[in-house]
């Protein structure tokens, strides 16, 4: 699994911040508590010195330590009896001022080891739906929500099915493809007119793999080819801004790419669009491409190596039916 370096340093820094303000709350409750009852601050001061002395003891040499520390630890057991009474008297749970972590498998330090835990994953899952939700509605677009009735139920002559069922197949496709996402480098072709639900299963699937904590990016193809611009030519825009987000197309678990065909049609974005469906595809990173354009136009427009990917190592969805934005609208 590929995290994304920047949404997992936002993360952390959500983490720290929580345990910032966790801190923050507990000292304000416990000047709170010791204003209501200043015998329990001086409690606590008797007990952290009580904890210091044991230690002493325990460190001191040359005569037996033992009887001491009983004896220490006896007074401290009951100063610690004393205290927690008088919070339960106040009205709050005993262990309200202990500073305890929230995430007892990592101490709120997001890692077991090397590992990040998974508090820092439930984080890192809603900054990066975050990220994509700048780009893609993922509030109404589930595969529950897709609506088949906008197809035409009419059978094709040709072909024996209509497109409403043929709609069904490339949900059920779509749906199975995030299901089962492994980061094993399974790609989709997308393709078909415009207003026909590309876009929005492909923001399915991006919600529902990066809910599984891959690492997605969601990008159109107008846009990528600018960051490359960027960094190939000067007052193109800030290149080391640029090149992290190459980075992030080429290591994230997943690529979606969308509008394959609308950036500007010339050499330099034939070649971008080239070397990053091979990056990926070396590298073994799934990728969904979505266009208007159907395999025998990329081969036009681009040329015969991409076509030849998309067609070998791509499963092709085709979307049928008429245009769905303008149907809406006339309802
Ligand atoms: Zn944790």
């Amino acid at each position: 699994m590929a995290l994304d370096g920047r949404i997992l340093r936002r993360a952390m820094d959500r983490l720290e911040e929580d345990r910032r303000n966790r801190e923050t709350h507990t000292a304000e409750l416990r000047q709170q508590l010791y204003a209501r009852d200043p015998f329990l601050a001086g409690l606590d001061t008797q007990i952290r010195s009580a904890a210091a002395e044991i230690l002493d003891v325990a460190l001191r040499r040359g005569e037996d330590p033992v009887a001491a520390m009983e004896q220490l630890q006896e007074q401290n057991l009951h100063m610690q009896e004393e205290r927690r009474s008088r919070i339960l008297r106040l009205g709050y749970p005993e262990n309200c001022l202990d500073d305890l972590p929230v995430c007892p498998r990592c101490g709120d330090r997001g890692y077991v080891g090397r590992e990040p835990c998974d508090c820092l994953m439930r984080l890192y899952r809603e900054e990066q739906r975050r990220e994509l939700s700048k780009l893609l509605d993922l509030q109404g677009e589930s595969f529950a929500s897709f609506q088949l009735k906008y197809y035409d139920d009419m059978k094709d002559p040709d072909t024996g099915i209509s497109p409403r069922q043929h709609m069904h197949l490339v949900l059920m496709a779509c749906r199975r493809y995030a299901e089962t996402f492994d980061g094993k480098g399974s790609n989709l072709f997308l393709s078909g007119g415009p207003g026909l639900g590309k876009t929005f299963l492909s923001a399915c699937i991006a919600s529902a793999v990066s809910e599984k904590g891959w690492s997605v990016v969601y990008e159109t193809a107008v846009n990528l080819c600018a960051r490359y611009e960027a960094i190939r030519f000067s007052n193109r825009g800030d290149p080391e801004e640029a090149e992290q987000d190459v980075r992030r197309y080429l290591q994230c678990d997943l690529l979606i790419l969308d509008d394959l065909g609308m950036e500007r049609e010339n050499a330099f974005t034939v070649s971008v669009i080239y070397e990053v469906i091979n990056a990926r595809l070396r590298s073994g990173k799934s990728t969904v491409i979505s266009s208007n354009l159907s395999v025998e136009e990329v081969s036009s427009r681009y040329n015969a190596q991409i076509a030849s990917r998309l067609a070998g190592e791509y499963e092709n969805l085709k979307f049928y039916g008429r245009d769905i934005r303008r149907l809406k609208k006339e309802e």
